[in-house]
């Protein structure tokens, strides 16, 4: 068979392989980066997009949402400047809201911020209202996180893979990756409509359809869809400054001055990415339960896409067990949008010196084989 025509090929154009692309370029290592539609139209397209610190209850990924939280600004600042792309970035703060049996969390995530160096203020009712007086009266208390704030994920994948493509990367849209060849413990290409065409290194980075390239090659990827619709709506009565958000609902303010309003979570939903009469519904519920005057703006267009969730819902990073050039970067549900630079930059890493870096450990597919 032919040389492969790039060091690394990567299944899937999402943020997280957009992000792996921009990553390993800098490395000047080759890419070939293929999507089956454009860059950054999947679940990276629907997302909100925002960007927030984890706290201590994150776990096993605290470390790498952390890492990734600081290297945001200076991501986008980048990517925006070397790419022409606009990414929409709007760094309003984020304020998360509770009654007063959320007090102690709240001061316990305060603390644990300040520890890790993120400024995080305790607002009580009089500051909430005062900052956002569209906020419904009976939350009594809230966080505000000022560096956090949101992006235009699509728009960033997209500056990322370009970018990349600028380095020497050639990206194949609308080319469906149908299989893979292995060989001897190898992955030694990949199958397309037009034939197969040799690969080197192989990343599936395919999002919630990641399983289905996995399942092909024996490799445990078990990811799922989960469905989240959103909508959009201009023109609030009473508009509002920062990322509003209280339990799994949230407000999402645009630097074009619309509002996102996110979001459902649907586990049964398959691969349907319709939008829903019962996921309107549950939207409007959001907006009734954080900030209800917004119910009077002007709906512009609601949206679905598909989180790539995972069967223990944890991450799927690093070496595919059985096949020594095969890794895996996938399973990041609700938080592919701040966790990309840094699952990106590690498993870079990992590739270029062939070597898992220590800070994927906790998220190795191994742990899917019996
Ligand atoms: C409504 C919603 C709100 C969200 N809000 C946030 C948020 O506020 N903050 C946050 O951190 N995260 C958020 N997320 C989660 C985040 O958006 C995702 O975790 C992230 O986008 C996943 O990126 P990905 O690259 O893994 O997957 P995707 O973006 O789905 O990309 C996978 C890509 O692989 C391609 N592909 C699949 N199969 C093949 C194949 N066979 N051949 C070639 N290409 C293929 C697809 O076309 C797709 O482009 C949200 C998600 C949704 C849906």
């Amino acid at each position: 068979m032919n040389q492969p025509s790039a060091d690394v090929t990567i299944i899937g154009g999402g943020i997280i392989g957009s992000a792996l692309a921009w990553e390993l370029t800098a490395r000047n290592i080759t890419v070939a980066l293929y999507d089956r539609r454009e860059i950054g139209r999947e679940a990276t397209w629907a997302s909100a997009g925002i960007i927030s610190p984890p706290g201590e209850r994150h776990g096993s990924r605290s470390q790498l949402a952390l890492d990734a939280f600081r290297r945001y600004p200076a991501l986008i600042a980048e990517a925006q400047e070397l790419s022409g792309i606009a990414v929409g970035y709007n760094p309003t703060g984020q304020l998360n809201l509770g009654e007063d049996l959320h007090a102690e969390q709240f001061a316990t995530d305060a603390r644990w911020l300040a520890e890790h160096g993120i400024p995080a203020e305790l607002l009580d009712a009089q500051a909430i209202r005062e900052r956002e007086p569209a906020v419904l009266e009976r939350y009594t208390h809230g966080i505000l996180v000022p560096g956090s704030g949101s992006v235009l994920l699509g728009q960033l994948a997209r500056a990322l893979a370009r970018v990349a493509q600028r380095r020497g990367a050639t990206i194949y849209e609308h080319c469906r990756v149908e299989g893979v060849v292995v060989e001897r413990g190898r992955a030694t290409a990949i199958r397309t409509f037009d034939g197969t065409r040799p690969a080197g290194t192989l990343v599936i980075a395919a999002g919630a359809w990641s399983r289905m390239l996995g399942d092909s090659i024996d490799l445990p990827s078990p990811t799922y869809p989960v469905r989240g619709q959103m909508l959009a709506l201009a023109d609030p009565p009473v508009p509002i400054r920062s990322v509003l958000s209280a339990g799994l609902g949230y407000l999402v303010p645009r630097a074009d001055g619309t509002i996102a309003v996110g979001a459902t979570e649907e586990h049964t939903s398959g691969f349907d990415d319709r939008v829903t009469p019962a996921g309107l519904a549950e939207l409007a519920g959001i907006i009734s339960n954080l900030a209800p005057s917004l119910a009077q703006g002007r709906f512009i267009g609601a949206w679905a896409g598909l989180r790539p969730g995972s069967d223990d819902g944890e991450l799927i990073v690093g070496r595919a067990p059985h096949l020594e050039n095969v890794w895996l970067a996938t399973g990041h549900y609700r938080s592919g949008a701040l966790l990309a630079p840094a699952t990106a930059g590690l498993l870079a890493e990992s590739i270029a010196t062939g070597h898992t870096v220590a800070g994927l450990a906790a998220f190795d597919p191994a742990r899917f084989v019996r």
